[in-house]
């Protein structure tokens, strides 16, 4: 059995980890950041060329199932994959980590109305921990912007006033605390990526009384089989493996 691993995430590599050597797998990466984390085994990078693209792939490449273990917030991918999963009947699964708990944030449903908040409310001093793809809305903003990402936003959706913090996580509480405090930041603007790894942005926020604007996660494609751990993950490839040998 052979199985194509959707990642670019800190979960997708412990997934891959758990797996390889024992399983077949294929890791597949976007190939937007140079320098990527890889995981263990085989990698391919770069786009599929769209549902057609993936369709294809994964028949040449003698895929027996597929594991999305996207970034919550690659909505594009995780549709093509569901969608030609269904199409092809192969098994799929979609690792997603759990949410982090949004009760003490302003909660949006997209980055345009982070922004509108963000404006409305008056803020001076915000702190954007949204991707380089997260920028653009808030282009026209008179505020200041600590933009924190991997790679550099294009120069013409940058804001007129911002420092852009190159960095990639984990990222410890201290540190956090005092970046939000040192760069007086009032707001906070986040996805809820979920995870540990960038987790502790929040609770100094939290202790600094920083108010936090936390973007809703996209929803999953409909009738998906979804688990939220690498251990979930692991198990269904074993009931998999188990099901495909004795079958
Ligand atoms: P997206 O909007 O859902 O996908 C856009 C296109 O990028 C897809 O249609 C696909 O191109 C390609 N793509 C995405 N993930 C891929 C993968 N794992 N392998 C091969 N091609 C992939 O995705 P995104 O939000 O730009 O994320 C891109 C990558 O960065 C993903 O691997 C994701 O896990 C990781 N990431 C995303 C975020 C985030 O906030 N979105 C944060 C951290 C990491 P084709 O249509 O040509 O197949």
């Amino acid at each position: 059995m052979r199985i194509l691993l959707l990642g670019g995430t800190g979960e997708a590599r412990a997934l891959a980890a758990r797996l390889h050597p024992g399983q077949e797998i294929v890791s597949s990466l976007a190939g937007r950041v140079p320098d990527p984390a890889l995981p263990v085994g085989p990698v391919r990078i770069g786009g599929f060329g769209g549902v057609d693209g993936l369709r294809q792939w994964l028949r040449d490449n003698d895929i027996d199932a597929v594991v999305d273990a996207t970034h919550p917030f690659a909505a594009t991918m995780t549709a093509h994959a569901a969608q030609v999963c269904v199409e092809l009947d192969l098994p799929h699964l979609v690792l997603s980590r759990p949410a982090w708990d949004a009760t003490d944030a302003v909660r949006v449903a997209s980055d345009i109305e982070a922004a509108e908040f963000v404006s409305a409310q008056g803020f001076s001093r915000v702190f954007l921990t949204t991707g380089r793809s997260g920028v653009k809305p808030f282009t026209d903003s008179d505020a200041w912007f600590l933009i924190r990402v991997v790679t550099p936003p294009d120069a013409e959706v940058l804001p007129r006033n911002h420092e852009v913090l190159l960095s990639r996580g984990p990222y410890g509480y201290d540190d956090e605390y005092t970046l939000l405090r040192d760069n007086k930041i009032d707001v906070l603007v986040t996805k809820n990526s979920g995870g540990a790894l960038t987790e502790a942005k929040l609770q100094a926020a939290h202790d600094l009384g920083v108010t936090v604007v936390m973007i809703d996660r996209p929803p999953l494609p409909a009738r998906v089989t979804a688990v939220g751990s690498v251990d979930e993950a692991v198990a269904w490839v074993a009931r998999l493996q188990q099901s495909s040998s004795s079958g």
